[in-house]
């Protein structure tokens, strides 16, 4: 039988331990603190911080919520941040994507102090991940490295195939797998033959965006299969990239759709809001 890797179990693993972190930088006089920043009321952005808001409650982590409207201009929400910047009470700082059309989400991301980007998409911590230095790395990706090691799952040595390139998910993950000895291959919608390229995977990542693109004819026997697409299909039900019942009896280890990669975006942005206060 493959192995269901339990994202919600592993999740709830890495929050327990922050909480017991949290509390200790507590009595040292340390009160973590998160500031979520959301422009609009997009209802998929207002669950997402809403889930974010409870995870840092369950912590213990403090978040300042600042719901900002629609028309909000770009100057407003750059001083917002610029303040946000300078208050050494304030250790994290989340902008909640996608902004609104008049906004430049690239000045944004720009605008938080690298030490204080816990979302690990400012340009410093991308570069910092790219060259091995400390930095925050984005939290889909290090959340699917501790899923792999939490499971007991190795990549040193192991042939990874990720599809899908984005600045979020695709990018930062290869990064990630070769950090720890992976032979990395990197897929897209220009790749050729990719059935084939999938097929040498003994750990596949998909990553498109694509409901249930990712049959068995994709999978090597035997693969690991992180599924990170989040949909709803035709009866309203979650599913992912892959097509989780066809695949299962051809994997080793496999992430379903929900419970796998989606909690665990969440526990490491709590992780990576800990190491902002810690350093
Ligand atoms: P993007 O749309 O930014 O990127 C999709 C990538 O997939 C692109 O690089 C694109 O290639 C590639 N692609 C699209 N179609 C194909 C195809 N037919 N064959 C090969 N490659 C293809 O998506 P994200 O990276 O932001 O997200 C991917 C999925 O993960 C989505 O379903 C999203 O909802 C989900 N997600 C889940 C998260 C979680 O917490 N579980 C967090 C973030 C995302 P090209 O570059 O050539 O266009």
């Amino acid at each position: 039988m493959a192995l269901r890797i339990d994202g919600k179990m592993i999740s709830a693993q890495i929050k327990d331990e922050l909480k017991e972190k949290v509390a200790k930088l507590k009595e040292e006089g340390k009160t973590v603190t998160l500031a979520v920043i959301q422009v609009g009321n997009d209802p998929a952005s207002t669950v997402y911080v809403g889930n974010k808001k409870k995870a840092c409650a369950y912590i213990g982590i403090r978040s300042l919520a600042y719901e900002l409207p629609e028309e909000t201009k770009e100057e407003e929400l750059l001083e917002l941040i610029a303040s946000l910047n300078k208050r050494e009470d304030v250790h994290g700082i989340l902008v909640q994507l996608p902004l609104p059309g008049h906004i430049r989400e690239d000045q944004v991301i720009r605008a938080i102090d690298p030490k204080k980007d816990v979302d690990g998409f400012h340009p410093q911590s991308v570069g910092a991940l790219s060259i091995g230095e400390k930095g925050f790395v984005s939290c889909t990706p290090a959340g699917i490295i501790q899923l792999l090691k939490r499971s007991g799952i190795a990549i040193e040595g192991k042939e990874c195939v990720v599809v899908g390139r984005s600045n979020i998910v695709g990018k930062p993950m290869a990064m990630l797998l070769l950090r720890e000895n992976g032979t990395v291959t990197v897929c897209h919608s220009r790749t050729r033959n990719l059935k084939e390229v999938c097929r040498r995977a003994d750990i596949l990542v998909a990553a498109i965006g694509k409901p249930k693109f990712f049959d068995h004819e994709y999978i090597k026997e035997g693969a690991v299969v992180i599924d990170v697409g989040i949909h709803r299909n035709e009866n309203n039900k979650l599913c992912g990239d892959v097509d989780y019942d066809d695949v299962y009896p051809h994997v080793s280890a496999i992430t379903p759709v929900p419970g796998g990669v989606g909690p665990m975006t969440i526990a490491m942005l709590m992780y990576n809001c800990v190491q902002a206060a810690e350093m």
